[in-house]
């Protein structure tokens, strides 16, 4: 069997729920270093890493605003939980030897870089793990449409979303016992189904761009290796 990587580059987007572990809220240190075991495995074949990190595990900006906090001032929240969560893999990844850089989409001089796009790709291309935060800098946006947009920017192969079911299904798995799983699935049918595989600005932005999205079960140790030797875990969806 061939065990080369299928991938030069991938953008792998992590909620921050899967940081939390089993715990509701904030960051479970030994989730972070499994994480960075299995990343480190990408460095190890050759596979060029971009991380981008959710927040939700933190602060969502709507949760803030549903209870009558600001939107806006809630959403900035949520991006500086994105830049706590960046911080805490960056250190679990370097204590695993993976070089690692963090790059903020909003300027925090003497925390972390400000993202630039030649300089990630840059980095990229010294096999230097590179965590995207801060989202993409805008309120009334996700990191799954950050994880997107700089899945497209620096011109990554595949944009890989974690989650917590093994991928797409017709209904949710946990409530509806006859619910199947995709293998494949359109841009077109994603939106059409309204299957919340991502927000609309996301999907659209990967559709317009031919950005092809894989969605897989981050709690499946091996998963992420497994997919970058081109096997089918999970749902993929393409044009
Ligand atoms: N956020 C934002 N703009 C962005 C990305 C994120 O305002 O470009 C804020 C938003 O409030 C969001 C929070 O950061 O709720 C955390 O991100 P997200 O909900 O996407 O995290 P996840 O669900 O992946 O953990």
């Amino acid at each position: 069997k061939d065990r080369s990587a299928r991938y030069k580059r991938i953008l792998l987007k992590l909620s921050g729920e899967a940081l939390a572990g089993d715990k509701e809220f904030g960051i479970d240190p030994s989730v972070l270093d499994r994480m960075a075991l299995e990343i480190g495995q990408l460095v190890g074949i050759g596979v060029q890493v971009g991380l981008v990190i959710g927040g939700g595990n933190l602060f969502r900006g709507k949760e803030l605003s549903d209870a009558g906090l600001d939107r806006v001032t809630g959403d900035h929240m949520g991006m500086l939980a994105t830049v706590m969560n960046a911080l805490a893999m960056r250190d679990a990844l370097e204590r695993a030897n993976i070089r690692t850089r963090v790059m903020s989409a909003i300027p925090m001089s003497g925390i972390v870089e400000h993202y630039d796009r030649r300089t990630a790709v840059r980095y990229l291309n010294q096999s230097d793990v590179v965590i995207f935060s801060a989202g993409t800098g805008n309120p009334f946006f996700t990191t799954d449409s950050a994880a997107c947009l700089r899945g497209i920017e620096i011109d990554a192969d595949i944009v890989i979303k974690a989650t917590n079911v093994d991928g797409v299904y017709t209904a949710d798995p946990k409530k509806d016992k006859s619910a199947t799983k995709y293998e494949m699935l359109t841009y077109s049918e994603v939106l059409e189904k309204q299957l919340g595989v991502m927000d609309l600005t996301a999907i659209c932005l990967v559709r317009d761009h031919c950005m092809p999205v894989r969605v897989f079960n981050m709690h499946q140790a091996g998963s992420l290796l497994k997919i970058m030797v081109g096997e089918n875990e999970g749902t993929l969806i393409v044009e």
